[in-house]
């Protein structure tokens, strides 16, 4: 299989891209938990690069990548052989009609809900809190304070493998809890319905929403936000007994538990941390030490949030 390290993709990409390519791209830096060996990264200009990315790799057999802000994916630490294509500026339109707005993938949720709020439009100003991309948290149906992407979006624009676009309307999208049913492709924009809204009273919402972020997890610190999902609970669960992931890996008294440099952050017990030079592997014992000691004390399964990305792009399984 010819990968995106190959010297002659990596030639013939630059040909075919406005965009910067670049070979052995240390992961880390684009991560928000900083883990994460080499890939060859191409951080498209437009649409036009992605497509040309996506039909070369797909006529090279090269597996790819899509990347936003690297907020909720832990990479190997052996780098990926996979193109990693980065969505970010190039792809961060910001545009209204009426009250249907059409936002890039690449803006930043937080940045795309303070604009919208203080354009006086509400729906997706709670995600003020959320660190990721607009393309990521579609792909995610990300979401918080009781808001998620899926409540808003009306349609998905997305590139296929063979780099034609294709929209996909929301019933299509199979959304479910921080999930959605996209398949391989990749996000372009998408475009949302929102509503008119008093935006002084907007701003003074998602300031007090971001405060709450800042006070109440490690938000400033290598992470990857909640790596478990909240747990499903049996009928009958006792109104006592600990519902969130958080609570659960608490109640097993596994705050500020380390294996390595990765820690269960001692503020919030679903936040893992990066500490110094935590490696993949660290984090993957940490979890699977968290899981089997919640499945053992409280019967509960607990799901990966994060995303365990292997070196060809595709994602890791825990429970393999
Ligand atoms: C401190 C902190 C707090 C967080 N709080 C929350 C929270 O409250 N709620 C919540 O839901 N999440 C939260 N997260 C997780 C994360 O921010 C979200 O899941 C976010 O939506 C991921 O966006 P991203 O751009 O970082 O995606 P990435 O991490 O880059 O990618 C995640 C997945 O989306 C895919 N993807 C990304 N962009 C595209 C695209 N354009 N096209 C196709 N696929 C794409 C990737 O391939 C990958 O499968 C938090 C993370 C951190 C670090």
């Amino acid at each position: 299989m010819t990968t995106a390290r190959d010297p002659g993709f990596v030639a013939a990409l630059g040909a075919a891209v406005r965009g910067q390519v670049r070979e052995a791209e240390p992961l880390a830096r684009w991560s928000t938990f900083r883990i994460g060996g080499p890939a060859t990264v191409l951080f498209p200009s437009g649409p036009e690069d992605v497509a040309s990315a996506l039909r070369l790799a797909t006529e090279r057999q090269v597996p790819w990548f899509a990347l936003g802000l690297g907020s909720n994916l832990l990479f190997p630490d052996e780098g990926l052989d996979a193109l990693v294509i980065r969505i970010g500026k190039g792809l961060d339109r910001l545009d209204r009609d009426g009250d249907s707005w059409r936002i890039g993938a690449g803006m930043p949720q937080p940045l795309a809900a303070k604009r919208t709020a203080a354009a006086g439009w509400g729906g997706i100003h709670k995600m003020v809190g959320v660190p990721g991309s607009v393309g990521g948290g579609v792909v995610m149906n990300a979401g918080c304070h009781g808001a998620e992407w899926r409540d808003v979006i009306t349609s998905v624009l997305v590139l296929d493998p063979d780099g034609h676009d294709r929209v996909v309307p929301a019933a299509a999208a199979g959304f479910t809890y921080r999930r959605s049913a996209l398949g391989r492709v990749v996000v372009l924009e998408t475009t949302v319905a929102l509503h008119a809204a008093d935006h002084a009273a907007l701003e003074a919402e998602t300031d007090a929403l971001y405060k709450w972020r800042r006070d109440g997890t490690p938000f400033n610190q290598p992470c990857c936000g909640s790596v478990f999902k909240n747990p499903k609970l049996p009928d009958g669960w006792a109104d006592d007994a600990p519902r969130t992931a958080g609570q659960c890996i608490e109640r097993v008294g596994l705050k500020g538990h380390r294996v390595g440099a990765a820690e269960v952050s001692p503020m919030h017990a679903n936040y893992f941390i990066n500490t110094g030079d935590a490696c993949a592997a660290d984090v993957v014992a940490l979890m699977r030490e968290a899981r089997a000691r919640v499945a053992d004390a409280l019967g509960l399964v607990l799901e990966p949030e994060v995303k365990l990305i292997r070196a060809d792009g595709t994602f890791e399984d825990l429970s393999e």
